[in-house]
């Protein structure tokens, strides 16, 4: 019997990927598909069918909004069954807050979404674009006894491939611009792609769930030394505010002064939820472990674990445009959705 051509759903977002520089200004600018396709003729050796899907206009990824998050995993529900696999190229700047955001919105995934992107354009000799494409291509296609590899949404960058919800950009000058602190690699690629198995999340077998709504009364309260009360009454005030990333220190820690848990305090009785991240890259928030975290277990400030900001804040998105309860969204905060945090044991 002759065997089926893979077939791979490429979206083109924008991102310096796909970036020219403005002749007159200098400016780096988004260019078309096509073009990006013209420049690595070698993806016709694959013999996968790869069809092309453009955002108008194509963006800086700066430009990100959760609009664009919806539009994506629907494209990608619409077009589930058709593919084998997406890959989305993406600017680096946000790709782990879509990452993030795809992983909530597509609800039983079975195939892989690999978002890459390159840190110079396509056609720069020294170009990362090439190689991110191909393996990212070459990755979105791959099976075991007909079963995907990777059915996950992930990030693909510089050799490595991650959980997109436990990524973050970490460099903006070298082409490994990701990291993921607190979950190991799903791939590297060398001369083989080698897949670690035992981090990959099964495919599930549920019909595939595309959701269309998030809701942006967040914030993202990153504390320093010094950080004035007012300022963060100010935010907590926030008419519509539903809930708080708290970016915290070390294991979760912050300043124990009446003035600064006040405001924190007064706004969880009112309904809103407060969920504690480190600012950290690697490590979770133990709530208890030290005096300066204990009070805001207390005032009811819920632990995040070793969740990124980036799942932190997209997650909350989410939950709240489920409209899920108050008590199950401090639920299902602690517990793990899409592979976004270590289950405490
Ligand atoms: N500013 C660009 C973007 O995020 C950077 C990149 O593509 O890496 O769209």
């Amino acid at each position: 019997m002759k065997k089926e051509k893979a077939k791979v759903l490429l979206i083109y977002t924008g991102g310096t990927v796909g970036m020219v520089q403005d002749e007159k200004t200098g400016v780096l600018k988004p260019f078309s598909l096509e073009s990006i396709i013209d420049y690595i003729p070698e993806l016709s050796r694959f013999g996968f069918r790869i069809d092309g899907y453009t955002f108008e206009p194509p963006i800086d990824s700066s430009n990100m909004k959760p609009e664009i998050w919806i539009q994506l995993a629907d494209i990608i529900g619409k077009n589930y069954t058709k593919y084998d696999g997406f890959v989305v190229l993406h600017g680096s700047d946000t790709m782990a807050y879509t990452a993030s955001a795809l992983s909530f919105l597509l609800e039983n995934l079975g195939k892989p979404v690999i978002l890459t992107g390159s840190q110079l354009p396509v056609n720069v000799l020294r170009s990362d674009a090439r190689e991110n494409l191909v393996t990212s291509i070459e990755i979105a296609a791959a099976k075991e006894n007909g079963k995907p590899k990777v059915p996950e949404v992930c990030i693909y960058f510089e050799y490595r491939l991650y959980r997109g919800n436990r990524t973050y950009k970490h460099n903006a000058e070298n082409f490994e611009a990701f990291n993921s602190s607190n979950y190991p690699e799903l791939a590297t690629a060398g001369v083989h792609i080698k897949y670690n198995e035992q981090f990959i999340a099964k495919p599930s077998s549920k019909k595939i769930i595309s959701h269309r709504s998030l809701d942006t009364n967040i914030a993202v309260v990153k504390l320093f030394p010094g950080i004035n009360p007012l300022v963060m009454e100010s935010i907590f005030n926030t008419k519509g505010l539903k809930a708080v990333v708290l970016e915290t220190y070390g294991t979760g820690n912050a300043p124990t002064a009446k003035a600064f848990l006040q405001p924190i305090a007064t706004a969880i009785k009112k309904g809103i939820i407060v969920l504690n991240v480190t600012q950290c890259r690697a490590g979770a928030v133990q709530q208890g472990r030290y005096e300066t975290s204990t009070e805001l277990r207390k005032i009811g400030v819920i632990g995040g674990n070793d969740m990124t900001t980036e799942t932190a804040l997209t997650k909350l998105m989410f939950l709240f445009g489920e409209n899920y309860p108050l008590a199950a969204i401090k639920k299902l905060l602690q517990q793990s959705l899409r592979g976004e945090l270590t289950a405490q044991g």
